[in-house]
């Protein structure tokens, strides 16, 4: 096939990433029709990559009889009128037919007999799964004969008369090119975190940039800037330290006070779990002198109390009916590192520096009631559209602001993509896409390998950090600020177009910075269009809620000139059961 001479292969469904998403997928393609054929691509190793296997495993389900109050809930407190609260219903229905489904693939839950409840008041319960799940899934599918790749990145999609017909890939270890012929094509390859925080590092939203440039329709990309605290000893997550944070002359920081002048804000979900406007805060305490934030580690007890040994088990052992033995030992590494070596830093007190760590989770890729894209045979599953089903409204998501609702999400999308790939796959041919198509994608995939001199993967990881780290550019947005950004991202945009890759493996880096640009330019722009402070968007010039101009979903497609387009679709206000006050009365 004309210079590039790829290996091709041909399926029913292909699968891009095979995290949980992916792996349930699969099994849920199998469960629809046993002879489909379907194959899961994914650049890191089966049972290993994606962040299942790094996070806490809780499992937040909605207890039968309970779901309008988590309804109701949600949508006024966390997603604040911007969810489709037809999707969020349907979702807290079928959370617990997803565990019973997620069960037969090789779940294990830990403690769903004894769920405690996550929240004072509303009814979310909590239960485990070890962080071997992912192999647990694997082995499952694997004597369910579903066929899997590793180290395998796939770049982009091939579109014929409209509809998705495969992909083009290489291989992450010698550059091998793959051209996949398919019916149908599950996108599960995660969202998008920026790469600041280790944990999160996966999360590249190199499916996003995939699917925008085949044309799928992205929205919500302004609410992805999950912040969480980091400690500046240890570079991971400080549990609970929002609720024991001083700043450096000794005042208690309280996430519910913004100290700036003007400043209103909503701390949507503070309180009961970490809020939207932390960074924000801490960022005011610094801008007064009063810099930096501590955590007084002796009286945050999280890593000692039975409470977080049953979350996650740093110090001791959990009780028996909670004992994980997987998680167990990946937390007691982080715990034990963080005391032998990082906490020795600084032994001679109990404060300990931290700062806001921007997890992200720009999750815009836009799905329907069946993760359908606009794209006919693309679907999504997963972190990757989590907030383009819009499910979720104002909040990054995952989780939604309901933690643990990650990973069932990302299982219950899973199901649904894959049953409705196997509908729509029934009596379709293979289609081959044009020959001239598929040479250029071949060529956009290894130009950074081509090209001798240009920017570094390194220079353009760096910079989307820092951009993405400063919170008063995600975290406490204006106009002047967002501005600013924009003016990094369009160099940015520039840049990434030159950059340049030595192997393989940086060839996977050099897409994953293209993505990265992307990702930045969607929320910048989005954050720009949406002028009232709103869940986690929280924007100094316009402090208020509007209801009455900004119910509406914000979206992004790739125009035909390679530039993007903005719009924003209504937000069905009057067919939804719960509407704020005063909606409708436009001046
Ligand atoms: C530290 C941490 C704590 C968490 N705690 C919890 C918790 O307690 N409860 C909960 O519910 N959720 C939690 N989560 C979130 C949960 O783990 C995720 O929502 C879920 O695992 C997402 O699954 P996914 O398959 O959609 O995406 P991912 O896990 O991101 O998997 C995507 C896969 O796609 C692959 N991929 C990416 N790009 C490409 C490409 N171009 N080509 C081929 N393959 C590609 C990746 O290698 C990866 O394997 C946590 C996450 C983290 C990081």
């Amino acid at each position: 096939m004309g210079k590039y001479d790829p290996i091709i292969i041909e399926t029913g469904v292909l699968i891009v990433g095979h995290g949980l998403a992916g792996l349930a997928a699969a099994h849920a393609v199998r469960d629809a029709d046993p002879n489909a054929f379907v194959l899961a691509v994914d650049k890191a190793s089966l049972g290993y990559g994606g962040k299942a296997n790094k996070g806490g495993g809780h499992i937040s389900f909605i207890p039968p009889g309970n779901e309008e109050t988590f309804v109701e809930y949600h949508v006024k407190n966390n997603g604040e009128y911007l969810n489709d609260q037809d999707t969020i219903r349907r979702y807290a229905h079928a959370t617990v037919s997803t565990m019973d489904r997620w069960e037969t693939w090789g779940a294990a839950f830990t403690g769903r007999d004894i769920a405690f409840n996550a929240h004072p008041t509303i009814p979310w319960k909590v239960c485990m799964v070890d962080g071997d799940i992912l192999l647990k899934m694997a082995k499952k599918a694997e004597a369910r004969g579903i066929q899997f790749m590793d180290k395998i990145d796939v770049v982009d999609l091939l579109v014929q008369d409209g509809c998705v017909v495969g992909a083009t890939a290489f291989s992450v270890l010698d550059g091998t090119p793959y051209l996949f012929k398919s019916k149908a094509v599950i996108m599960a390859n995660g969202n998008q975190n920026w790469g600041i925080m280790k944990m999160w590092s996966s999360g590249r939203g190199e499916g996003l940039a995939t699917a925008y440039r085949a044309g799928a329709k992205m929205r919500n990309a302004e609410f992805g800037s999950f912040v969480n605290i980091v400690s500046l000893d240890h570079g991971h997550v400080s549990y609970e330290a929002e609720n024991f944070m001083y700043n450096a002359v000794g005042e208690k920081v309280d996430p519910n006070t913004p100290q700036i002048e003007g400043a209103t804000f909503v701390n949507a979900c503070g309180g009961v779990d970490i809020g939207g406007a932390i960074g924000m805060v801490m960022y005011s305490h610094v801008m007064q002198g009063k810099g930096p934030i501590y955590e007084n580690h002796a009286e945050n007890d999280f890593p000692f109390n039975p409470f977080g040994q049953i979350i996650f088990p740093m110090h001791g052992e959990a009780p028996p009916e909670w004992y994980r033995p997987f998680t167990h030992k990946f937390a007691h590494r982080i715990y034990d590192k963080n005391k032998e070596t990082a906490y020795s830093k600084n032994a001679e007190t109990d404060l300990k520096e931290i700062e806001p760590g921007v997890v992200g989770e720009c999750s815009p890729m836009v799905a329907d009631e069946y993760m359908q894209s606009n794209i006919p045979g693309l679907y999504s599953a997963g972190d990757i559209s989590a907030n383009g089903t819009s499910l979720a409204g104002a909040v990054p998501t995952p989780p939604g602001r309901v933690r643990g609702f990650a990973m069932l999400h990302a299982v219950y999308t899973s199901l649904t993509a894959g049953t409705a790939a196997v509908s729509y796959i029934k009596d379709l041919p293979l289609t081959d896409a044009d020959e001239a198509q598929i040479d250029q994608r071949f060529a956009e995939m290894f130009a950074p390998l081509d090209r001798m001199e240009g920017t570094t993967t390194d220079e353009i990881e760096t910079r989307v950090r820092s951009l993405m780290q400063y919170v008063p550019y995600t975290n406490f947005k204006s106009e002047e600020r967002l501005n600013e950004a924009m003016e990094e991202v369009e160099k940015l945009k520039a840049d990434v177009r030159k950059v340049v890759a030595a192997d393989a493996h940086g060839l996977a880096k050099a897409h994953a910075c293209r993505a990265m640009v992307l990702s930045a330019e969607m929320f910048f722009r989005g954050s720009l269009e949406r002028k009232e402070t709103r869940g986690w968007h929280i924007r100094e010039d316009y402090p208020q809620r509007d209801d009455q101009n900004m119910l509406k979903w914000i979206y992004f497609e790739q125009g035909s000139d390679g530039s993007m387009v903005m719009g924003a679709d209504r937000i069905p206000m009057e067919g939804y059961r719960y509407q704020p006050e005063g909606w409708e009365t436009k001046e």
